[in-house]
């Protein structure tokens, strides 16, 4: 077979611990024998990053706005252990943190649904997408204890020097307080991108806030999103024949749990913190979810949900045998040369992204899976293969679908 030719390169970052592993025997068993694979390669592992005072990341996200398409691997965020374990300059910042801050965009995140591995709620059938806007609100709240008696109120003073006020609170006695705020300009670009994230997979987009209560706050993100879809997006989407839907979010959460799933689903930042978490655990494995950071501006950033699994890293480094799950990252580089082959016309790209997914997921239905998925599968004498193995068993797969 004639490898598929690139004409663009996709941004490559490579990152830590076992996902680093995995990441080289991805493109070794899975990519480079099918594909003339173009990358341009950033080396975000944590050891690169402390030799160039963190520039890697910050080029590597440039290099993104350049060609529009990057696919990454987890990297290690620092902490007090991992100064002492890297002997590190400075306690850099999250890659993804700096990423994102860069691009400004929005993180999708969406289970791999196979058979064997059952969502807790029987009516799923297919994956719920969650959008989480990544800006502001109680994340970057002032906060005060009020220790008795007094007023609380909330000042804007303008250029001008011009003060406006809001009463908070007549306090009686002791309590607490809280100020938090958003921006019009994140809350467009968040709208935005899952606008655009709903047209590229054709799904229904859902948007929950708690507007009745909050009559200024979430009303204007309800607001800014319908304005939005009116003006930009409505005539693309009742071309695709999809929806947008706002409702209140507790109606939302009810309605989520009685649906089939097919859609993507609009957080507020605490929102989207929480509910991403319960949607991965009730969908089954975090070693399962993908996701995507969506620019206002179309730029895709792919990558695993999952971190760089440092449990598994330490046993492989003591020469143990691991059982790595690298669904997660494979899917991160299908996801990333299916829309690079979306952007540059070659579908045969796409047609080779569909067979490697189609390739990891019925390697398991068959049966062969990694350990965490052995765990808790419902397919009767699953067998648990080994990191190598389970990458080996999906290749002979792909060979056989191509
Ligand atoms: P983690 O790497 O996601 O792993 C947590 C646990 O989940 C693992 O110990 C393992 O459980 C299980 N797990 C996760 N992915 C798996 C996979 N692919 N296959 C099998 N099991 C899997 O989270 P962490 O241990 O809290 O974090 C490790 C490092 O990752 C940290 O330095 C953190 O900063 C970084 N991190 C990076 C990203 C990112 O780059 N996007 C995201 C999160 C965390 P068992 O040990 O029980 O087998
Ligand atoms: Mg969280």
């Amino acid at each position: 077979m004639e490898k598929i030719k690139m004409t663009t390169p996709l941004v490559e970052m490579d990152g830590d611990e076992m996902t680093r592993v995995l990441w080289k025997l991805i493109k070794d068993e899975l990519l480079l024998p099918f594909i003339d694979l173009n990358t341009e390669y950033y080396d975000l592992g944590l050891v690169h990053r402390n030799e160039t005072n963190d520039q890697v990341t910050i080029d590597s996200a440039e290099a993104t706005k350049k060609y529009g398409v990057a696919v990454k691997c987890a990297t290690i965020t620092p902490n007090a252990a991992r100064m002492t374990e890297y002997n590190l300059k400075e306690m850099y910042k999250s890659p993804n943190g700096t990423i994102r801050a860069i691009l400004d965009g929005t993180v999708f995140r969406a289970p791999i649904i196979v058979k064997g591995i059952e969502p807790y709620i029987k009516t799923w059938k297919k994956p719920i997408t969650i959008a989480r806007h990544a800006y502001g609100d109680v994340y970057k709240a002032s906060e005060m204890k009020v220790s008795g008696p007094g007023k609380a109120e909330l000042v804007f003073t303008d250029e001008n020097g011009n003060e406006t006020r809001e009463l908070i609170h007549n306090f009686k006695g002791a309590g607490i307080l809280q100020g938090m705020h958003n921006l019009e300009g994140s809350i467009e670009s968040f709208a935005r991108s899952c606008f655009n994230f709903a047209i590229d997979t054709k799904q229904d987009l859902w948007f929950a806030t708690k507007d009745t209560i909050s009559k200024k706050y979430d009303h204007t993100f309800k607001d800014i999103f319908q304005e939005i879809y009116d003006k930009e997006y409505a005539d693309k989407f009742n071309e695709l024949g999809i929806e947008y839907f706002y409702t209140l979010i507790d109606d939302a959460v009810a309605r989520v749990v009685r649906s089939e799933g097919g859609y993507i689903w609009a957080c507020k930042n605490y929102d989207g913190d929480v509910m991403s978490d319960m949607l991965a655990t009730a969908f089954g494995s975090l070693s399962m979810m993908t996701s995507v950071l969506v620019s206002p501006n179309g730029y895709y950033e792919y990558e695993a949900a999952h971190g760089t699994v440092q449990r598994h890293y330490y046993k492989h480094l003591k020469g143990e045998e691991t059982s790595t799950n690298p669904i997660a990252t494979i899917y991160a580089w299908t996801g990333a040369l299916r829309k690079r082959g979306e952007l540059d016309g070659i579908p045969e790209l796409g047609k080779f992204a569909d067979a490697l997914e189609r390739a990891c997921v019925k390697t398991i239905e068959d049966g062969k899976m990694t350990k965490d998925l052995a765990l808790i599968t419902t397919l009767d004498n699953p067998v648990t293969l080994n990191t190598q193995d389970f990458i080996k068993a999906v290749r002979e797969t792909l060979e056989g679908l191509l």
